[in-house]
C-alpha cells in the first residue's frame, strides 16, 4: 500500500485516498459517491488553491508598496501625456481596464490592512444614559443597503419594536438587533414620538453607519440558524401588489418556476426566503404555504392580516430590483379592505392548489436509471418529429417506448420493435388496468403507451424519450421516472408584417392560444421551455438539454430524492 511521506499535502492525500477507495458490496453507493465527490474537478482545484497559499504565508510576503492602484493612474497618466508608441497604447489600455483596477484595488486594501469600515466616536452623554437605563447602543455598518428589519408600534404600550430581522440583512449580520428589541434612537434622534414612516425615513438615510439605541428583548433570541429548506414557487409573487403583507418593501419578489431558499419559518404567516441564485444576501418577506393556500381559497384579501399589526422598514422595494423613490406610505388596511369577499375560491385539498414545492437537488449517478424525458407540445410544434430525429442520431444513447397498437402489423414490421400488435381485447384490458400513460384512436385503431414500455428502455441504461399530451404528466411524475419535462412552442411572430408565409393568421392564433394555454394549465410542472425556431435548431437544443441532464444537478421534488 503506497505511503505518503511526511511532507505530503492536502492533494496529494486526496489523490492517494481516492485511490485507495475500493468497492464494498454493503456500502457500494456510497464509495461510488465518494469517488465522485473526491475526484471533482473543482475540488482538486481548491485543494491547489489552498496550497499554493500556505507556501505564501509561509514566505511571510511583504507588499512592496501601499498604492499600486495610484502608480498604475501616474504611470497611464504619463503614457498619454504624449505620442505613444503601439505597445504604449496597450499598456494603457490595459492599466484602465476595470479588471486590473479591481485587483489593484483589492491589493492596496490588503497591503494598507484597510479591512474594517472606520466607525466615528461614540457621543459622550452615551455614558449617563447607559447608567439610568438597560440600553444598548448599537452601532452598525450599512453598506448601501437597507437595515434589513422591520418596525411596529406596540398598541399597548406605543413603543417603537423591532417586529422582523431579516435573514442576511444588515441587522442580522451585526448579530445585535434582535425581534422584541424597542427602538428608542436613530442616530441620537428620538423615535418615541414619531409615525413609523418618518422613523423608516431616519433609517434609511443613515448610509454609511448608523447609530440605534435600543432597549434589548427581554429574552434575547439566539443567532438565527441557516435553513436548508427549498421550494419551487408555483405561483408568481408581487409584493407590492399584495394588501396582505405586513410590510411591501420588505416582500420579496418571485416568479412561479423559481427556486426559493426559504430562511425563516418562526412566523406562520410569514416566512422569510431568498431566491437561489441571487447575489442578495437579505432574505425578504414570503407568503407561507399555508397562508397562500388560505388566500387562495378565500379569494384575496384574506382575513389574517386584519388581526396583524402592520409594520414598516426602510427597504424601499429593494427587492424588485429597481429603485422606487421615497420611502413606502405607512400602509393600513381600510376597513373596506379587511372585510374581503369570500368568493368562491379553489379547494385547499384540491391537488391543483398551487404554492410552493418541495425541492431537493439532485444529479443523476453513473450508475442509476437515466431519467425520463417527456416532450408536450403546443399547436404547430411536431414533438413527435423531434423525438424521433434526436434518437436516429444517437440510438444507442437514447429510445422511444415502442407503443401498443391494435391495426395489423404491416410486412416489414416486427412485433415489439415499431410496436407491440395486441388484440382489441388485450388492449381494452389493458386500458381497464390502467398499464397506459396515454392512449387514442385513430383510423379506428387503438394505439397507446405503457409503463412497461418505459421501463423497458431504462432497463437496458437508455435515456427514454417520450411525447404526450399534458395530461399525462401527473401520471408520469414518479421518484421512479424523475421525469424531466420539456415544454416545445413554436416560435409564433408577434408582428403582422413579420408573419410566417403560408400560415393563415388564424392558425398563428390558434397557435399562441395553445401555447398560453398549456402554459396556465401545466406550466408549474415543466422544467424546460424550447422555443423551436425550425427542426435543425430545435434539435440541436435538445441534444444540449439531454447532455446536460446526464451530467449537471437539477431541482427535483424531494420526494423523488427521499427514500
Ligand atoms: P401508423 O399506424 O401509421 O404507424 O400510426 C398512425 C398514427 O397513430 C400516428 O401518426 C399517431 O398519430 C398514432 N400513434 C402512434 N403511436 C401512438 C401512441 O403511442 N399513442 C397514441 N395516442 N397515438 C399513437
Amino acid at each position: 500500500m503506497p505511503v505518503l511521506t511526511a511532507g505530503a499535502g492536502l492533494h496529494e492525500t486526496l489523490a492517494l485516498l481516492t485511490s485507495q477507495l475500493r468497492p464494498d458490496a454493503n456500502h457500494k453507493e456510497d464509495m461510488v459517491f465518494l469517488k465522485d465527490v473526491f475526484s471533482e474537478r473543482s475540488l482538486g482545484y481548491l485543494m491547489k488553491i489552498h496550497e499554493k497559499l500556505r507556501q505564501y504565508e509561509r514566505q511571510s510576503p511583504i507588499p512592496v508598496l501601499h498604492s499600486a492602484s495610484s502608480l498604475a493612474e501616474d504611470v497611464a497618466e504619463e503614457l498619454q501625456s504624449g505620442p505613444m508608441s503601439t505597445e504604449e497604447k496597450e499598456l494603457v489600455h490595459l492599466l484602465m481596464s476595470p479588471h486590473l483596477k479591481a485587483v489593484l484595488s483589492v491589493h492596496d486594501t490588503v497591503a494598507q490592512k484597510n479591512f474594517d469600515p472606520v466607525l466615528p466616536p461614540l457621543p459622550d452623554d452615551f455614558e449617563d444614559e447607559l447608567e439610568e437605563e438597560s440600553v444598548k447602543i448599537v452601532r452598525l455598518v450599512k453598506n448601501k443597503e437597507p437595515l434589513g428589519a422591520t418596525i411596529r408600534r406596540d398598541e399597548a404600550s406605543g413603543a417603537v419594536i423591532v417586529a422582523r430581522v431579516m435573514r442576511g440583512g444588515a441587522a442580522d449580520r451585526s448579530g445585535l438587533v434582535h425581534i422584541g428589541d424597542e427602538l428608542r434612537e436613530v442616530n441620537g434622534v428620538s423615535v418615541i414620538h414619531k409615525r413609523p414612516d418618518e422613523i423608516s425615513q431616519l433609517l434609511s438615510q443613515s448610509q454609511g453607519s448608523i447609530t440605534l439605541k435600543i432597549i434589548p428583548a427581554i429574552k434575547e433570541e439566539g443567532r438565527l440558524k441557516e435553513s436548508k429548506v427549498y421550494m419551487r414557487a408555483l405561483f408568481d409573487y408581487i409584493p407590492l401588489e399584495d394588501k396582505a403583507t405586513p410590510c411591501q418593501e420588505a416582500g420579496l419578489p418571485f416568479k412561479r418556476g423559481d427556486i426559493l431558499q426559504v430562511v425563516s419559518q418562526d412566523d406562520a404567516t410569514w416566512w422569510q426566503a431568498k431566491r437561489v441564485g441571487d447575489s442578495n444576501l437579505r432574505a425578504g418577506l414570503i407568503p407561507s404555504k399555508q397562508f397562500q393556500e388560505r388566500s387562495l381559497t378565500l379569494c384575496l384579501p384574506p382575513l389574517f392580516p386584519a388581526c396583524l399589526p402592520t409594520e414598516d422598514c426602510d427597504c424601499e422595494g429593494y427587492f424588485n430590483g429597481q429603485y422606487i423613490a421615497g420611502l413606502r406610505r405607512s400602509f393600513r388596511l381600510s376597513r373596506k379592505d379587511r372585510q374581503g369577499s369570500t368568493g368562491e375560491g379553489s379547494d385547499p385539498g384540491d391537488p391543483e392548489f398551487l404554492t410552493y414545492e418541495d425541492v431537493s437537488r439532485y444529479q443523476q449517478r453513473p450508475n442509476e436509471r437515466p431519467r425520463l424525458v417527456v416532450l408536450i407540445g403546443s399547436l404547430g410544434a411536431r414533438i413527435n418529429e423531434l423525438k424521433q430525429r434526436v434518437i436516429a442520431e444517437n440510438p444507442h444513447r437514447y429510445a422511444v417506448a415502442v407503443p401498443h397498437t391494435t391495426r395489423p402489423k404491416k410486412p416489414h414490421e416486427k412485433d415489439g420493435v415499431e410496436y407491440h400488435f395486441v388484440t382489441k381485447q388485450q388492449f381494452d384490458a389493458d386500458v381497464l388496468n390502467n398499464k397506459f400513460i396515454e392512449h387514442g384512436e385513430y383510423k379506428e385503431n387503438q394505439y397507446g403507451t405503457s409503463i412497461e414500455a418505459i421501463r423497458s428502455v431504462q432497463a437496458k441504461n437508455k435515456m427514454c424519450i417520450v411525447d404526450v399530451q399534458p395530461e399525462a404528466l401527473k401520471r408520469l411524475r414518479t421518484a421512479e421516472f424523475k421525469p424531466y419535462v420539456i415544454f416545445v412552442k413554436p416560435r409564433v411572430p408577434e408582428s403582422r408584417r413579420r408573419r410566417s408565409p403560408g400560415v393563415p393568421d388564424e392558425d398563428l392564433q390558434e397557435m399562441r392560444q395553445s401555447a398560453i394555454q398549456i402554459d396556465q394549465q401545466y406550466g408549474h410542472l415543466v422544467d424546460r421551455v424550447l422555443i423551436k425556431e425550425d427542426s435543425a435548431s430545435a434539435c440541436a437544443e435538445l441534444r444540449g438539454i439531454l447532455e446536460r441532464l446526464e451530467q449537471e444537478s437539477f431541482w427535483v421534488p424531494i420526494s423523488w430524492v427521499r427514500t
